[in-house]
């Protein structure tokens, strides 16, 4: 599905038609890369002998996406806790324009999540991964509420235990925990553990309320796990997490495919959160990039059907989106501008985690992580650390995501439809 060659250490030239920076697009501009990193934009650059030339001067170039939640894609899930399966899901996530990602856990029993650490330790130290980068681990669950478990299994749900997550912490490649503040009394303790261990804490599948997570917030967590699903709805008497979360400066995730969140409400997070605070996710699973039937999560059946993922009992189970569909949806959805796309889907995430500072702006100095996109804003190449990915032409597209995008199509028509219907009524 995709052609690598080895420019890492090589010079790259970038000759960029629209270059998207934090707060403009530049036109007809230039970007060096040397060394994994960004070290010149220029409208003319001369460049040094030997750089590797890219033609971008019919496209646009962003920086690349950074998914910080993500379970699967291509038929591979960070559960399967093999090397094939993260290569798998490496490469998948590049030919989406993904440049950075967290490998995420599901609610599991101790042995499973101590094998998906090991096998992430270990693909990340070798080398062996093509594609997007993997930033580190995301652990969602096991330390939440069986009340707002959606796809977790409630098995394995379970009170903070210092025994078991002192050893996933003190690897170091735990980035991120999704945990229910009021699951247990331990869980503030998993809260301070976590952050001195350079974990970033998201509150989801979680029942707290409004003071509950204002506590939580107030002692370092930065962060809500897909915002809106898996935790009470807004109550004006008891707004809840979704409440906290838009009445203080934390970060949001959000499932941008349409169908976990009403367009309305994603809306609503946006002009209340802004583009620096809301962090666009997939939440992917691995039946992403494939058809309908049934797939395999841990010890658990996920159908999917219409392109929709369930459980048997019809619980949402994640989604089938890719990174690129979430920025095409996120513009769609809110009318936001393209560098405003661009934080939400680069920067943004990447700042909720801690890694602000050298990833998803293109910027002087911050790794040349980059897609490549055309004026449909589909991905044609993306580089990573200076690693160029190309995608061939003939897999733009899979069959599924062509039906899905209809769907999509279908379903924002219908409903501009309805509210212009509605505006008109208003306004008679
Ligand atoms: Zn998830």
């Amino acid at each position: 599905m995709s052609n690598l060659q080895n420019t890492a250490n090589k010079t790259s030239l970038l000759k960029c038609a629209q270059l998207v920076l934090p707060n403009r697009i530049e036109r007809d501009m230039c970007l060096l890369l040397h060394n994994g990193k960004i070290v010149e934009i220029a409208a003319h650059i001369d460049p040094p002998q030997g750089t590797n030339i890219i033609d971008a001067t019919h496209d646009i170039v962003m920086p690349g996406f950074v998914d910080t939640h993500v379970h699967g894609g291509n038929g591979a899930d960070t559960m399967d806790a093999t090397p094939a399966a993260f290569a798998t899901l490496s490469t998948f996530f590049a030919a989406h324009g993904v440049t950075g990602w967290l490998a995420t856990t599901v609610t599991a029993n101790q042995n499973d999540i101590d094998t998906v650490l090991n096998v992430a330790q270990k693909v990340q130290t070798d080398g062996s991964l093509n594609g997007a980068k993997l930033l580190g681990v995301h652990l969602e669950g096991p330390y939440i509420n069986t009340k707002w478990r959606g796809a977790q299994d409630a098995t394995f749900v379970r009170p903070a235990n210092p025994a078991e997550y002192e050893n996933w912490f003190a690897r170091g490649i735990v980035k991120l925990i999704t945990m229910a503040p009021e699951a247990a009394p331990e869980n503030l303790t998993l809260l301070d553990y976590a952050l001195t261990h350079g974990a970033a804490v998201a509150l989801g599948h979680t029942d707290c309320t409004y003071d509950q997570a204002l506590t939580f917030f107030a002692r370092g967590a930065n962060q809500s796990t897909h915002t809106f699903n898996a935790m009470r709805g807004l109550h004006h008497r008891e707004p809840g997490l979704v409440g906290a979360v838009m009445d203080t400066p934390v970060y949001a995730q959000l499932i941008a495919d349409g169908i976990h969140v009403h367009p309305a409400a994603m809306r609503a997070l946006y002009q209340c959160k802004g583009a620096t605070k809301l962090a666009v996710i997939s939440d992917a699973i691995r039946a992403t990039g494939l058809g309908d039937g049934e797939y395999r999560m841990v010890d658990q059946t996920v159908i999917v059907k219409d392109q929709v993922a369930r459980m048997p009992n019809g619980a949402l189970a994640g989604s089938l989106l890719t990174m690129d569909i979430a920025l095409r949806n996120i513009i769609h959805t809110t009318g936001c501008t393209l560098p405003e796309a661009g934080l939400m889907c680069s920067h943004t995430p990447a700042a909720s985690i801690g890694m602000g500072h050298c990833k998803g702006k293109i910027e002087l100095g911050y790794d040349a992580d980059l897609v490549i996109l055309d004026d449909r804003l589909c991905v044609k190449h993306t580089f990573t650390q200076g690693t160029i990915f190309s995608i061939k032409q003939e897999n733009l597209d899979f069959d599924g995501f062509q039906q899905w995008h209809q769907q999509q199509k279908q379903i924002d028509l219908d409903l501009d439809k309805a509210r212009s219907s509605r505006l008109n009524d208003i306004l008679k």
